[in-house]
């Protein structure tokens, strides 16, 4: 990527104070050793209580990282408070729901961190029928959902492609167009793209998981499928289609520093997302990140990037995501208060679910998909949050 407004990254690597310029060591199918490295990332994030959060319209990386490292209670609340209030003045107080279907958690890819990564072989796979999908989405519709995700971890066979094709054309059908399309079915060719977009879909999520080029190495095997580069090349041809185009990054992996942090919330608004789903890394067992202490496994630093971001980018989509509620409860609630706006039940048929997100709590991940119509909207209506029915919620930036 030669694009200058992500020169900050390389600073980033060569910062001596980071985290990541102490903790060097990379992971790879065999290394048995990796459960001793000690992940560095809180150290890196000690209270200088002495800073201020000062936030300006414009935040600097300076005050981005003094946010993030703000420990003061009164000071995170009014952080979070003021992110509401931003939401509420731009878009709203509404919150839009996406039905989330995950097609197949068949993947060709093998990032470190993800437990339906190929060379996984303690899960069971499955790929829905096309009925199946459609009459999840029939349920999506009736329910009163706006929009759907099709989800799936990422394949290129031309039936594969075909099959989604299919899929979006049937499904706009039987909504007669009314029912939006979200896909997040991983870097495809810009023609497979353009295929998707002509056929109904509108919105794509790409999740970038670090803007630090060198930390996503660190984070993947070293090879032109797992490229940064590439990856943001497919986002690029995806908001050149047309797609409102979304991304994000995982919060507290190891290696990470809140200089890397801030470099995402930067590196978000400076390419001109439409929609961010970010939240907590959280240890699948059977993924070899996994063997990687990491002692930053909650929300509050989640919710900080949240309000950060709506700070900075009043106008966007912002997703409580699923790693939220299943590292808290309340997760979900708890980022809408900080300035989220798109909540993603999973509504794939009961029995074929397998969250692309990391989790070690499975009783939290059957509580999620537990989830009902009822639940979500009384959980919301305590809050006084009304929920966008039958709307698409679509991104207001332009
Ligand atoms: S993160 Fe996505 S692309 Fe990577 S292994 Fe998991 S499902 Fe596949």
């Amino acid at each position: 990527m030669s694009d200058s407004k992500f020169s900050t990254h390389t600073n980033i690597v060569t910062d001596s104070n980071s985290s990541y310029g102490r903790s060097r060591e990379s992971i790879s199918e065999s290394d048995s050793n990796s459960s001793s490295i000690v992940n560095s990332y809180t150290d890196s994030i000690k209270t200088t209580s002495e800073k201020r959060v000062s936030l300006t319209k414009d935040c600097t990386k300076e005050e981005l990282i003094a946010c993030l490292q703000e420990r003061d209670s009164l000071k995170i609340d009014e952080l979070i408070q003021s992110a509401y209030k931003i939401k509420a003045e731009n878009i709203g107080k509404k919150v839009y729901l996406r039905g989330v279907i995950e097609l197949s958690n068949i993947c060709t890819k093998n990032c470190y961190f993800c437990g339906i990564r190929q060379l996984n072989s303690n899960i069971d796979r499955f790929e829905l029928t096309e009925n199946q999908v459609i009459e999840a989405s029939k349920i999506a519709w009736e329910s009163g959902y706006g929009s759907i995700i099709l989800k799936a971890g990422e394949r290129s066979s031309k039936r594969y492609q075909n099959k989604v094709t299919r899929l979006i054309k049937t499904i706009k059908e039987i909504s007669g167009g009314m029912l939006g399309i979200t896909l997040s079915l991983g870097e495809q060719q810009k023609e497979i793209y353009q295929e998707w977009y002509q056929a109904g879909a509108h919105r794509y999520i790409l999740r970038i998981e670090s803007s630090n080029p060198d930390l996503y190495a660190r984070i993947h095997p070293k090879n032109h499928h797992h490229s940064w580069d590439r990856r943001v090349q497919s986002i690029m041809d995806l908001k050149e289609i047309g797609f409102q185009t979304g991304s994000g990054v995982m919060i507290g992996m190891p290696y990470q520093t809140t200089s890397d942090l801030a470099d995402d919330l930067i590196f978000m608004k400076d390419i001109g997302l439409h929609m961010v789903g970010m939240g907590p890394y959280l240890r699948h067992p059977d993924a070899p990140m996994s063997k990687l202490i990491t002692e930053n496994q909650t929300l509050d630093l989640s919710l900080k990037m949240v309000a950060l971001l709506r700070h900075m980018m009043p106008k966007i989509n912002i997703a409580a995501t699923t790693s939220m509620q299943l590292i808290d409860p309340f997760g979900r609630e708890r980022a809408v208060l900080a300035g989220a706006n798109i909540i993603m039940p999973n509504i794939t048929p009961s029995g074929m679910k397998s969250s692309h997100q990391n989790f070690e709590n499975l009783s939290r991940v059957k509580d999620y998909a537990g989830e009902s119509k009822l639940k979500i909207e009384n959980s919301l209506a305590r809050m006084g949050i009304e929920i966008g029915w039958n709307e698409w919620g679509d991104s207001k930036l332009t």
